[in-house]
């Protein structure tokens, strides 16, 4: 919805905004709040982010017997909200940054609503790329993952597939292979785009085979992966295989139309930030997590620099007084 000023039903100044209720946003809402910021966080569409989209999280430390993803992040939510965190559902659809020191940045909340805040933190995150069919729909989370360094591991030693064919999805095939009895590769062409020395590491590995031609028309199974139909792109001849899990390394994009012409981003729309820290380009304009990162792209991670980021606003601020 374009932003309408005569809608707008108050403005509200505020110190802190944070935009992304993911790993990043709620730690960022932690150490913000700490630091007396009285932060406002906006969840966007997806509150608690990407993990909310999967059952098991093995690897966030300080879980020893691992926790489903929906109540980790309801956990950190409740711990952002203890020290005043005020989390709020709705999605920032409009931004104008100033760029002055101190100058005040301009948020619209659903089109109707305008924040004026002195630091705004970005966390909103990437979205996983699907292949958009109906049965891999209903078998994410049981079985079919956009993320294998994530969930690899509940596949130890059993038979997989990886749809994928850049230097993530190489990657990520070998990493598989080192974990699961076998790994097959479907590349939609006749070739891969992953680099030269990806191509060799995956042809190197004795459990790796790359099906070349191939799409996935179906992921089989009714309440877990047991297989996938796939077809031959040249032939049109279709072939069933069995596995226990799907894949899909096809990509991410990252959620950052609304701050495009305003933040600099990489030729993918990642945001770019300062060296160690998590500036933008803009004086008070902060971003942390997967939307500034496409290297490792974990909850631990998003977290980590969700810390960086409330630091990086809090000391923003002190300069300011
Ligand atoms: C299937 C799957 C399984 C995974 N399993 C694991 C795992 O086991 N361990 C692990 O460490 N990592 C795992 N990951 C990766 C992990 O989920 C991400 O690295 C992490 O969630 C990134 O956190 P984030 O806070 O940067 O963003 P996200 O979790 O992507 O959250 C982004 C947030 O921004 C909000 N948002 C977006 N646009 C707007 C807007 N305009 N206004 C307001 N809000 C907005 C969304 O609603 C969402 O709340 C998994 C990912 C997937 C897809």
């Amino acid at each position: 919805m374009k932003y309408n000023p005569t809608m707008s039903d108050k403005i509200e100044k505020i110190k802190c905004l944070i935009i992304g209720s993911g790993p990043a946003g709620y730690t960022a809402a932690i150490y913000a709040a700490r630091a007396d910021m009285k932060p406002i966080l906006y969840t966007g569409m997806e509150p608690g982010g990407q993990l909310t989209t999967t059952t098991e999280v093995d690897n966030f430390p300080g879980y020893p017997d691992g926790i489903d993803g929906p109540t980790m992040m309801i956990q950190l939510q409740q711990q952002a909200e203890r020290f005043g965190t005020e989390v709020r559902i709705g999605m920032a659809t409009a931004v104008e940054f100033s760029n002055k020191n101190g100058g005040w940045h301009k948020v619209i909340i659903d089109g109707i609503k305008e924040v004026h805040a002195q630091t705004v933190i970005i966390s909103t995150g990437a979205t996983a790329k699907y292949l958009g069919l109906p049965s891999e729909k209903k078998l994410r989370g049981g079985g079919v993952s956009a993320c294998a360094v994530c969930d690899g591991f509940f596949y130890k030693n059993q038979d997989v597939a990886i749809v994928g064919a850049g230097d993530t999805a190489a990657e990520e095939a070998t990493y598989l292979a080192n974990i699961c009895k076998s790994v097959t590769m479907l590349v939609r062409k006749d070739a891969m785009r992953a680099s030269k020395a990806m191509q060799h590491r995956v042809s190197n590995t004795a459990n790796l085979k790359v099906i070349y031609n191939t799409e996935v028309v179906e992921v089989l199974g009714d309440e877990v992966v047991e297989g996938l139909r796939m077809v031959n792109t040249i032939t049109g001849k279709k072939k069933d295989i069995e596995i226990t899990g799907l894949f899909i390394a096809i990509g991410h994009k990252p959620n950052t139309d609304i701050f495009k012409g305003q933040l600099d981003m990489d030729e993918t729309g990642y945001l770019i930030t300062e060296g160690k820290t998590t500036k933008t380009n803009l004086p008070g304009v902060f971003a942390c997590g997967d939307v500034q990162d496409k290297e490792y792209r974990q909850a631990v991670t998003a977290a980590g620099t969700g810390c960086m980021s409330a630091l990086d606003a809090e000391r923003y601020l002190t300069t300011l007084e």
